[in-house]
Protein backbone atom coordinates (compact mmCIF):
# COMPACT_ATOMS: atom_id res chain seq x y z
CA UNK A 1 0.00 0.00 0.00
CA UNK A 2 1.58 3.36 -1.21
CA UNK A 3 -0.84 6.01 0.26
CA UNK A 4 -0.50 7.72 3.35
CA UNK A 5 -3.94 6.73 5.35
CA UNK A 6 -3.69 8.85 7.78
CA UNK A 7 -4.32 11.89 5.63
CA UNK A 8 -7.78 10.71 5.27
CA UNK A 9 -10.71 11.26 7.27
CA UNK A 10 -11.91 8.38 9.86
CA UNK A 11 -14.79 7.05 7.43
CA UNK A 12 -12.23 6.87 4.74
CA UNK A 13 -9.82 5.49 7.02
CA UNK A 14 -11.98 2.31 8.32
CA UNK A 15 -12.73 1.17 4.70
CA UNK A 16 -8.90 1.75 3.57
CA UNK A 17 -7.06 0.69 6.60
CA UNK A 18 -5.62 -2.22 5.54
CA UNK A 19 -7.81 -3.21 2.96
CA UNK A 20 -5.48 -2.36 0.42
CA UNK A 21 -5.93 -4.98 -2.68
CA UNK A 22 -3.92 -8.39 -2.83
CA UNK A 23 -0.65 -7.76 -3.51
CA UNK A 24 -0.42 -11.22 -5.30
CA UNK A 25 -4.29 -11.70 -7.34
CA UNK A 26 -5.16 -7.69 -7.27
CA UNK A 27 -8.12 -9.31 -4.92
CA UNK A 28 -10.41 -6.15 -3.47
CA UNK A 29 -11.48 -8.31 -0.24
CA UNK A 30 -8.73 -9.53 1.80
CA UNK A 31 -7.59 -13.48 0.90
CA UNK A 32 -8.42 -15.73 4.16
CA UNK A 33 -5.46 -17.42 5.26
CA UNK A 34 -6.78 -20.30 6.89
CA UNK A 35 -4.00 -21.99 7.72
CA UNK A 36 -1.56 -22.72 10.96
CA UNK A 37 1.67 -22.56 9.41
CA UNK A 38 3.55 -20.99 6.79
CA UNK A 39 6.20 -22.36 4.59
CA UNK A 40 9.63 -21.54 3.87
CA UNK A 41 11.80 -21.81 1.04
CA UNK A 42 14.86 -23.32 2.36
CA UNK A 43 16.88 -23.71 5.82
CA UNK A 44 17.87 -20.16 5.44
CA UNK A 45 14.66 -18.34 5.26
CA UNK A 46 13.47 -20.20 8.07
CA UNK A 47 16.95 -19.38 10.51
CA UNK A 48 16.03 -15.70 8.88
CA UNK A 49 12.96 -15.58 10.01
CA UNK A 50 13.13 -16.64 13.34
CA UNK A 51 15.61 -14.54 14.15
CA UNK A 52 13.43 -11.67 13.15
CA UNK A 53 15.87 -10.77 10.54
CA UNK A 54 13.86 -10.98 7.71
CA UNK A 55 9.90 -10.15 7.43
CA UNK A 56 7.57 -13.24 7.01
CA UNK A 57 5.17 -15.39 8.78
CA UNK A 58 6.53 -18.62 10.52
CA UNK A 59 3.20 -19.73 12.66
CA UNK A 60 0.02 -18.14 13.14
CA UNK A 61 -0.24 -18.01 16.81
CA UNK A 62 2.61 -15.44 15.92
CA UNK A 63 0.88 -13.81 13.43
CA UNK A 64 -1.28 -14.14 10.11
CA UNK A 65 -1.94 -11.91 6.92
CA UNK A 66 -5.66 -11.60 7.39
CA UNK A 67 -5.49 -11.08 11.35
CA UNK A 68 -2.34 -8.78 10.24
CA UNK A 69 -5.05 -6.66 8.63
CA UNK A 70 -7.26 -6.24 11.08
CA UNK A 71 -4.19 -5.14 13.09
CA UNK A 72 -3.84 -2.76 11.18
CA UNK A 73 -7.23 -1.46 10.83
CA UNK A 74 -7.89 -1.06 14.22
CA UNK A 75 -4.50 0.18 15.33
CA UNK A 76 -4.20 2.91 12.14
CA UNK A 77 -8.07 3.79 13.77
CA UNK A 78 -6.66 4.58 17.53
CA UNK A 79 -3.46 6.22 16.20
CA UNK A 80 -1.81 3.30 18.19
CA UNK A 81 1.86 1.97 17.05
CA UNK A 82 0.46 -1.52 16.37
CA UNK A 83 -2.15 -4.23 17.16
CA UNK A 84 -2.49 -7.65 18.36
CA UNK A 85 -5.65 -9.13 17.79
CA UNK A 86 -7.04 -11.56 20.59
CA UNK A 87 -9.97 -14.53 20.66
CA UNK A 88 -12.24 -11.91 22.52
CA UNK A 89 -11.95 -8.79 24.44
CA UNK A 90 -11.47 -10.49 27.49
CA UNK A 91 -8.37 -12.31 26.14
CA UNK A 92 -7.61 -8.96 25.23
CA UNK A 93 -7.60 -7.48 28.55
CA UNK A 94 -5.82 -10.46 30.24
CA UNK A 95 -3.06 -10.17 27.22
CA UNK A 96 -2.39 -6.48 28.81
CA UNK A 97 -2.28 -7.01 32.40
CA UNK A 98 -0.11 -10.71 31.54
CA UNK A 99 2.34 -8.48 29.60
CA UNK A 100 2.27 -5.52 32.04
CA UNK A 101 2.50 -6.27 35.34
CA UNK A 102 3.96 -8.04 38.30
CA UNK A 103 3.18 -10.08 41.75
CA UNK A 104 3.27 -6.80 43.85
CA UNK A 105 1.55 -4.33 41.47
CA UNK A 106 -1.18 -2.69 42.39
CA UNK A 107 -4.09 -1.65 39.49
CA UNK A 108 -6.37 1.49 40.07
CA UNK A 109 -10.06 0.95 37.88
CA UNK A 110 -12.85 2.26 37.15
CA UNK A 111 -15.74 0.78 39.89
CA UNK A 112 -18.14 0.62 36.61
CA UNK A 113 -16.04 -1.40 34.64
CA UNK A 114 -17.60 -4.43 32.88
CA UNK A 115 -18.72 -6.63 35.76
CA UNK A 116 -16.08 -9.40 34.55
CA UNK A 117 -12.88 -7.35 33.73
CA UNK A 118 -13.23 -6.25 37.07
CA UNK A 119 -14.23 -9.78 38.61
CA UNK A 120 -10.35 -11.31 36.93
CA UNK A 121 -8.70 -8.48 38.75
CA UNK A 122 -10.67 -9.30 41.88
CA UNK A 123 -10.69 -12.86 42.06
CA UNK A 124 -8.13 -13.97 39.68
CA UNK A 125 -4.87 -11.48 39.06
CA UNK A 126 -5.32 -10.95 42.90
CA UNK A 127 -4.14 -14.75 43.17
CA UNK A 128 -0.59 -13.61 41.51
CA UNK A 129 -0.36 -11.07 43.87
CA UNK A 130 -1.51 -8.15 42.01
CA UNK A 131 -4.08 -5.73 43.95
CA UNK A 132 -6.86 -3.51 42.54
CA UNK A 133 -8.55 -0.68 44.24
CA UNK A 134 -11.92 0.48 42.06
CA UNK A 135 -13.14 3.85 42.09
CA UNK A 136 -15.27 6.52 40.38
CA UNK A 137 -12.79 7.55 37.61
CA UNK A 138 -15.24 10.37 36.88
CA UNK A 139 -13.76 12.03 40.17
CA UNK A 140 -9.74 12.86 39.82
CA UNK A 141 -9.23 12.91 43.19
CA UNK A 142 -10.64 9.99 44.27
CA UNK A 143 -8.01 8.27 41.78
CA UNK A 144 -5.58 10.72 42.52
CA UNK A 145 -5.99 9.64 46.30
CA UNK A 146 -6.01 5.70 45.12
CA UNK A 147 -2.94 5.97 43.29
CA UNK A 148 0.32 3.95 45.69
CA UNK A 149 3.89 3.98 44.87
CA UNK A 150 3.70 0.19 43.02
CA UNK A 151 0.49 1.13 41.13
CA UNK A 152 1.79 0.28 37.67
CA UNK A 153 -1.66 0.25 35.78
CA UNK A 154 -4.39 2.48 35.31
CA UNK A 155 -7.49 1.12 34.36
CA UNK A 156 -10.58 3.21 32.87
CA UNK A 157 -14.02 2.54 30.72
CA UNK A 158 -15.15 5.59 29.50
CA UNK A 159 -17.99 6.21 29.06
CA UNK A 160 -18.43 3.33 31.65
CA UNK A 161 -20.57 0.23 31.82
CA UNK A 162 -23.74 0.96 32.18
CA UNK A 163 -23.18 3.85 34.50
CA UNK A 164 -22.45 6.09 31.55
CA UNK A 165 -20.25 7.70 33.67
CA UNK A 166 -17.14 9.54 31.86
CA UNK A 167 -13.73 9.80 32.90
CA UNK A 168 -11.45 12.93 32.04
CA UNK A 169 -8.85 10.65 29.41
CA UNK A 170 -6.27 13.36 29.53
CA UNK A 171 -6.56 14.07 33.61
CA UNK A 172 -6.29 10.27 34.06
CA UNK A 173 -3.11 10.65 31.86
CA UNK A 174 -1.63 13.61 34.01
CA UNK A 175 -2.56 11.22 36.97
CA UNK A 176 -0.95 8.05 35.55
CA UNK A 177 1.95 9.57 34.64
CA UNK A 178 2.96 11.38 37.91
CA UNK A 179 2.94 7.71 39.67
CA UNK A 180 5.02 6.43 37.08
CA UNK A 181 1.71 4.09 36.15
CA UNK A 182 0.76 3.18 32.98
CA UNK A 183 -2.90 4.50 31.18
CA UNK A 184 -4.68 1.36 29.81
CA UNK A 185 -8.31 2.69 28.23
CA UNK A 186 -11.32 0.31 27.48
CA UNK A 187 -12.55 2.35 24.31
CA UNK A 188 -15.42 -0.50 23.61
CA UNK A 189 -18.22 2.07 23.83
CA UNK A 190 -17.01 5.24 21.93
CA UNK A 191 -14.92 3.35 18.97
CA UNK A 192 -12.20 4.87 17.52
CA UNK A 193 -14.93 7.30 15.57
CA UNK A 194 -16.20 8.72 18.66
CA UNK A 195 -12.76 9.13 21.11
CA UNK A 196 -9.40 8.27 20.51
CA UNK A 197 -7.72 7.90 23.80
CA UNK A 198 -3.77 7.76 22.57
CA UNK A 199 -4.43 11.31 21.53
CA UNK A 200 -5.43 12.07 24.52
CA UNK A 201 -2.25 10.37 26.71
CA UNK A 202 -3.73 6.84 27.00
CA UNK A 203 -1.03 4.22 26.85
CA UNK A 204 -2.61 1.21 25.72
CA UNK A 205 -6.21 0.88 24.27
CA UNK A 206 -7.87 -2.45 23.83
CA UNK A 207 -11.51 -3.26 22.46
CA UNK A 208 -13.94 -6.07 22.86
CA UNK A 209 -14.48 -6.10 19.15
CA UNK A 210 -17.77 -8.24 19.67
CA UNK A 211 -19.28 -4.99 19.99
CA UNK A 212 -19.60 -1.77 17.54
CA UNK A 213 -15.86 -2.80 15.86
CA UNK A 214 -17.60 -5.91 14.22
CA UNK A 215 -21.23 -4.67 14.70
CA UNK A 216 -22.72 -7.95 12.75
CA UNK A 217 -23.53 -9.45 16.36
CA UNK A 218 -22.18 -12.43 14.97
CA UNK A 219 -18.21 -12.92 16.32
CA UNK A 220 -16.66 -12.48 19.80
CA UNK A 221 -13.19 -11.01 19.43
CA UNK A 222 -11.02 -8.57 21.04
CA UNK A 223 -7.60 -6.40 20.23
CA UNK A 224 -4.72 -4.58 22.34
CA UNK A 225 -3.67 -1.15 21.17
CA UNK A 226 -0.16 -0.01 22.31
CA UNK A 227 0.69 3.57 21.75
CA UNK A 228 4.55 2.78 21.03
CA UNK A 229 6.78 0.93 20.12
CA UNK A 230 8.45 0.11 23.53
CA UNK A 231 5.30 -0.74 24.82
CA UNK A 232 4.80 -3.15 21.90
CA UNK A 233 7.77 -4.76 22.56
CA UNK A 234 6.69 -5.42 25.89
CA UNK A 235 3.34 -7.05 25.25
CA UNK A 236 4.36 -8.60 21.52
CA UNK A 237 5.84 -12.13 23.38
CA UNK A 238 3.06 -12.30 26.01
CA UNK A 239 0.60 -12.45 23.13
CA UNK A 240 2.32 -15.47 21.69
CA UNK A 241 3.21 -16.96 25.16
CA UNK A 242 -0.50 -16.00 26.82
CA UNK A 243 -1.89 -17.92 23.45
CA UNK A 244 -4.77 -15.17 23.38
CA UNK A 245 -4.72 -15.15 19.63
CA UNK A 246 -7.34 -14.44 17.02
CA UNK A 247 -8.55 -17.43 14.29
CA UNK A 248 -8.00 -15.97 10.92
CA UNK A 249 -11.74 -16.62 9.87
CA UNK A 250 -12.64 -14.70 13.01
CA UNK A 251 -10.17 -11.48 11.34
CA UNK A 252 -12.08 -11.95 7.91
CA UNK A 253 -15.48 -11.51 9.39
CA UNK A 254 -14.28 -8.49 11.52
CA UNK A 255 -12.71 -6.57 8.61
CA UNK A 256 -16.20 -6.63 6.88
CA UNK A 257 -17.91 -5.26 9.77
CA UNK A 258 -15.19 -3.01 10.46
CA UNK A 259 -15.63 -0.85 7.03
CA UNK A 260 -18.47 0.20 7.78
CA UNK A 261 -17.99 0.94 11.72
CA UNK A 262 -18.27 4.38 10.85
CA UNK A 263 -21.54 4.67 9.15
CA UNK A 264 -23.13 2.39 11.64
CA UNK A 265 -21.42 4.46 15.00
CA UNK A 266 -23.34 7.50 13.29
CA UNK A 267 -26.44 5.95 12.33
CA UNK A 268 -26.98 4.57 16.09
CA UNK A 269 -26.05 7.16 17.20
CA UNK A 270 -28.71 9.72 15.52
CA UNK A 271 -31.41 7.16 16.52
CA UNK A 272 -30.10 7.30 20.41
CA UNK A 273 -30.11 10.83 20.58
CA UNK A 274 -33.73 10.84 19.42
CA UNK A 275 -34.20 7.77 21.99
CA UNK A 276 -32.51 9.57 25.01
CA UNK A 277 -35.05 12.94 24.59
CA UNK A 278 -37.56 10.21 24.20
CA UNK A 279 -36.99 8.49 27.39
CA UNK A 280 -36.63 11.83 29.36
CA UNK A 281 -39.85 12.75 28.73
CA UNK A 282 -41.91 9.63 29.75
CA UNK A 283 -43.13 9.85 33.33
CA UNK A 284 -42.33 6.13 34.31
CA UNK A 285 -38.05 6.96 33.93
CA UNK A 286 -36.89 8.40 36.67
CA UNK A 287 -33.63 9.34 34.98
CA UNK A 288 -31.94 9.10 31.53
CA UNK A 289 -27.73 9.03 31.82
CA UNK A 290 -26.88 9.90 28.23
CA UNK A 291 -23.88 12.24 27.15
CA UNK A 292 -25.65 13.62 24.79
CA UNK A 293 -28.46 15.26 27.09
CA UNK A 294 -27.72 18.40 29.02
CA UNK A 295 -28.89 16.58 31.82
CA UNK A 296 -25.82 14.35 31.82
CA UNK A 297 -23.53 15.55 34.57
CA UNK A 298 -20.66 15.44 32.32
CA UNK A 299 -21.72 16.70 29.03
CA UNK A 300 -19.20 19.28 28.87
CA UNK A 301 -16.50 16.71 29.24
CA UNK A 302 -18.69 14.51 26.50
CA UNK A 303 -18.13 17.37 24.24
CA UNK A 304 -14.48 17.80 24.51
CA UNK A 305 -13.24 14.78 24.79
CA UNK A 306 -15.63 12.46 22.00
CA UNK A 307 -16.68 13.72 18.63
CA UNK A 308 -20.73 12.44 19.40
CA UNK A 309 -22.34 10.97 22.03
CA UNK A 310 -22.41 7.51 21.19
CA UNK A 311 -25.51 4.65 21.37
CA UNK A 312 -25.89 3.62 24.52
CA UNK A 313 -27.79 4.76 27.22
CA UNK A 314 -29.27 4.05 30.39
CA UNK A 315 -32.04 4.79 31.86
CA UNK A 316 -33.62 3.88 35.48
CA UNK A 317 -37.56 3.26 35.65
CA UNK A 318 -39.49 4.45 39.06
CA UNK A 319 -40.91 1.54 39.54
CA UNK A 320 -37.73 -0.54 40.02
CA UNK A 321 -36.97 -4.32 39.86
CA UNK A 322 -40.40 -5.04 39.07
CA UNK A 323 -40.80 -2.50 36.42
CA UNK A 324 -37.61 -3.59 34.91
CA UNK A 325 -38.99 -6.99 34.35
CA UNK A 326 -42.29 -5.84 33.21
CA UNK A 327 -40.50 -3.48 30.39
CA UNK A 328 -38.40 -6.05 29.41
CA UNK A 329 -40.79 -9.01 28.80
CA UNK A 330 -42.98 -6.59 26.85
CA UNK A 331 -40.75 -5.41 23.78
CA UNK A 332 -41.69 -6.96 20.16
CA UNK A 333 -38.64 -4.96 17.78
CA UNK A 334 -36.16 -4.47 20.51
CA UNK A 335 -34.22 -7.69 21.70
CA UNK A 336 -33.63 -9.04 25.35
CA UNK A 337 -30.14 -9.55 25.20
CA UNK A 338 -26.45 -8.36 26.93
CA UNK A 339 -23.57 -7.18 24.28
CA UNK A 340 -23.85 -4.10 22.71
CA UNK A 341 -22.56 -2.14 19.19
CA UNK A 342 -24.50 -4.32 17.01
CA UNK A 343 -26.66 -3.53 14.07
CA UNK A 344 -29.85 -4.11 16.33
CA UNK A 345 -31.03 -2.63 19.55
CA UNK A 346 -30.33 -4.61 22.31
CA UNK A 347 -31.81 -3.90 25.81
CA UNK A 348 -30.69 -5.32 29.41
CA UNK A 349 -31.51 -5.28 32.86
CA UNK A 350 -27.56 -5.32 34.64
CA UNK A 351 -29.23 -5.84 38.09
CA UNK A 352 -30.58 -9.08 37.04
CA UNK A 353 -28.11 -9.68 34.35
CA UNK A 354 -24.84 -8.46 33.68
CA UNK A 355 -23.79 -7.40 37.26
CA UNK A 356 -26.24 -9.70 38.80
CA UNK A 357 -22.89 -11.97 40.37
CA UNK A 358 -22.19 -8.34 42.34
CA UNK A 359 -23.32 -8.12 45.78
CA UNK A 360 -26.43 -5.38 45.73
CA UNK A 361 -24.40 -3.20 48.29
CA UNK A 362 -21.53 -2.83 46.18
CA UNK A 363 -23.86 -2.52 42.70
CA UNK A 364 -25.18 0.40 43.91
CA UNK A 365 -22.04 2.03 45.18
CA UNK A 366 -21.15 1.64 41.63
CA UNK A 367 -24.57 3.65 40.66
CA UNK A 368 -26.39 0.24 39.35
CA UNK A 369 -29.70 0.89 41.07
CA UNK A 370 -32.43 -2.30 40.49
CA UNK A 371 -34.13 0.02 37.95
CA UNK A 372 -31.37 0.88 35.65
CA UNK A 373 -32.08 -0.44 32.17
CA UNK A 374 -29.78 -0.34 29.53
CA UNK A 375 -29.84 0.28 26.04
CA UNK A 376 -27.95 -0.20 23.13
CA UNK A 377 -29.30 1.49 20.10
CA UNK A 378 -28.85 -0.17 17.12
CA UNK A 379 -29.71 1.09 13.08
CA UNK A 380 -33.47 0.15 12.97
CA UNK A 381 -35.72 3.37 12.35
CA UNK A 382 -36.04 5.53 15.26
CA UNK A 383 -39.77 5.72 15.09
CA UNK A 384 -40.07 1.98 15.34
CA UNK A 385 -37.84 1.73 18.64
CA UNK A 386 -39.65 4.32 20.07
CA UNK A 387 -43.52 2.92 19.34
CA UNK A 388 -41.88 -0.38 20.71
CA UNK A 389 -41.00 1.51 24.04
CA UNK A 390 -44.81 3.24 23.72
CA UNK A 391 -46.20 -0.24 24.07
CA UNK A 392 -43.86 -2.14 26.44
CA UNK A 393 -44.38 1.61 28.79
CA UNK A 394 -48.07 0.81 28.69
CA UNK A 395 -47.95 -2.61 30.40
CA UNK A 396 -46.46 -0.50 33.21
CA UNK A 397 -49.85 1.37 33.97
C1 LIG B 1 -17.96 -6.99 26.13
C2 LIG B 1 -16.97 -6.15 26.77
C3 LIG B 1 -15.73 -6.66 27.19
C4 LIG B 1 -15.37 -8.11 27.06
O1 LIG B 1 -15.29 -8.49 25.74
P1 LIG B 1 -15.59 -10.00 25.18
O2 LIG B 1 -15.39 -9.83 23.73
O3 LIG B 1 -16.97 -10.33 25.59
O4 LIG B 1 -14.59 -10.88 25.83
C5 LIG B 1 -14.83 -5.78 27.74
N1 LIG B 1 -15.11 -4.47 27.90
C6 LIG B 1 -16.29 -3.95 27.54
C7 LIG B 1 -16.55 -2.49 27.73
C8 LIG B 1 -17.26 -4.77 26.96
O5 LIG B 1 -18.44 -4.24 26.60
Amino acid sequence: MAHDIKKYGLTSQTIHAGQYPDPTTGAVAPPLYQTSTFAFKDCEEGAARFAGKQDGYIYSRMGNPTVARLEEAVSTLEGGFCGFATGSGMAALNTTLFALLRSGDHVVGTNSVYGPSRMVLERDWSGFGVESTFVDTSDAAAVEAAMRPNTKLLFIETPANPTMALADIEEMSRIAKKSGALLLVDNTFATPILQRPIDLGADVVMHSMTKFINGATDVVAGMVVPATEELARRIRPKHYYLGACMDPHQAWLVLRGFKTLALRVRASQENAVKVASYLEENPHVEWVRYPGLKSHPQHALAARQMKGPGALISFCLKGGLDAGRTLLDNVDLMTLAVSLGGIETLIQHPSSMTHAAMPREERLQAGIEDGLVRLAVGCEDSADIIADFENAFSFLR
